[in-house]
């Protein structure tokens, strides 16, 4: 009998493509991934709740796929991720020909839950939160044969509740995964020929709380960085209240971690910045920038923006546009505000008109863009490490690679490189890439 076919449709976060393999890799032994809907036995939509227009994707993207199950009445359709989470059963009734509901740790049973569909249970919703709930080392094989990069999750949830945002309601509380079935899974995924790992959680520098078997997180990094054959190791996301000098040192004393920083910032106003309850000022988040120039000169940092805050003046902004120069990042990752269902801040009254939050996103973008080519400049005639991803998205015919400091590079060579760590000649720089030539 032929395998059946599985279609997952991936929406937001880096913590979203990993549940999705996950799925993909708990199914693999009767289905078979492909790349559309129209073949598909069973389509699960992997949703994401943190902005908006996440959501409305996926309103539109269910809508297809409720022709397809009029005229395949045996296609299973799942949703799952964040907005499963959040909606719940208000999902199966406004789209009542979903079979499957699941959140984040619900995707764990969706074997068991498929079996109960294929035996004529009607729909199912799995939705609930536990508070200890530990993610499993799932063994085997991954279901894309030798991926160069992988994310492996090290912690479920977060306790930070940031008044703008959704996580801590449809996550739930921080639970560090045992830093055992962590290195197994890194280990596994190294001999299966991943050469770079990327540890993912929503707050990683608090890692080892509960569940992590206080190990802390530069001791997750330092022990991680030893799996022998990979060649390079990263993280995201960092809070900043919660790095410390330990992991600014990983940067200078663990050779093989990507000497690269996501550290968002969201704001360069004291006054947002403690409305947001994000628990650092801009004096202190400056102060930990400096001193992790100081112990690792060549980190590249990039970061987090939200325009338009309630509450947010001009004065406000003009504090974040300052930041940004004084800092100088890499590259920024802008929004404007949005409400999100259960937040503190969705209550806020102060809210910004839509033509302003919009008018200061283009004005930071535009910013940005400028530090981003000059500093992109300066690494013009550098010999660079890069390591070979795949072919380049903009011309199939070259290859994508990444610098340590998480520089995209394109350049021109054979397919046979990908998975190598190579050196490049950078000779041209763009806002958001390099291009350069093989040495
Ligand atoms: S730290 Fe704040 S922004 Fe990040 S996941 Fe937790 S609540 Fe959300």
């Amino acid at each position: 009998m032929s395998a059946k076919k599985l279609y997952i449709a991936t929406f937001g976060c880096q913590m979203n493509e990993y549940d999705s393999l996950k799925m993909a890799q708990l199914l693999q032994n009767e289905y078979v991934t492909v790349k559309g809907p129209e073949e598909a036995d069973l389509v699960l939509v992997n949703t994401c709740s943190i902005r908006e227009k996440a959501e409305h994707k996926l309103y539109s993207l269910v809508g297809r796929f409720r022709d397809l199950k009029s005229a395949r009445p045996g296609l299973i359709i799942g949703v799952g991720g964040c907005v499963a989470q959040q909606e719940g059963e208000r999902l199966l009734k406004g789209l009542p020909f979903l079979d499957i509901v699941f959140g984040p740790q619900g995707l764990y049973g969706l074997p068991d839950m498929i079996k109960a569909i294929e035996g004529g249970e009607g729909p199912i919703c799995a939705t609930g939160l536990g508070r200890d709930f530990a993610i499993p080392f799932i063994k085997g094989p991954l279901p894309e044969k030798r991926p160069v990069r992988a994310f492996v999750t090290i912690m479920q949830g977060c306790d930070n509740f940031c008044t703008y945002c959704v996580v801590p309601y449809v996550r739930g509380r921080e639970t560090s995964r045992p830093p055992g079935d962590i290195l197994a899974e890194a280990a596994s995924l190294v001999d299966q020929g991943v050469k770079e790992i990327t540890l993912l959680g929503q707050n990683v520098n608090s890692y080892g709380g509960k569940g992590g078997e206080g190990i802390g997180f530069a001791g997750l990094i330092k022990m991680v960085s030893q799996v022998p054959g990979l060649a390079r190791l990263r993280f995201t996301t960092s809070h900043p209240k919660d790095l410390g000098i330990d992991v600014m040192e990983c940067f200078r004393d663990v050779p093989n971690l990507g000497r690269h920083l996501h550290l968002p910032v969201q704001s360069g106003s004291d006054k947002v910045l403690g409305r947001m309850h994000r628990h650092y000022t801009r004096g202190e988040y400056l102060e930990k920038v400096r001193r992790l120039r100081d112990i690792c000169p060549d980190i590249t940092l990039t970061t987090d923006i939200i325009t338009g805050f309630p509450g947010e003046t001009d004065e406000d902004f003009s504090e974040t546009l300052k930041l940004l120069k004084e800092v100088e990042f890499e590259q920024i990752f802008a929004f404007k505000y949005s409400p999100r269902p259960f937040t503190k801040a969705a209550g806020f009254k102060d809210r910004i008109p839509e033509d302003v939050k919009a008018r200061r996103l283009n004005t930071i973008l535009e910013l940005q863009n400028n530090i981003s080519l000059k500093r992109h400049e300066a690494l013009c005639g550098a010999n660079m490490d890069v390591l070979i991803e795949g072919p380049s998205k903009a011309d199939p015919l070259e290859l994508l690679g990444r610098t340590s400091g998480n520089h995209a590079v394109n350049l021109p060579g054979p397919k046979g490189l990908i998975g190598r760590m190579v050196t490049v000649r950078i000779e041209k720089a763009f806002c958001h890439s390099l291009r350069g030539s093989l040495v």
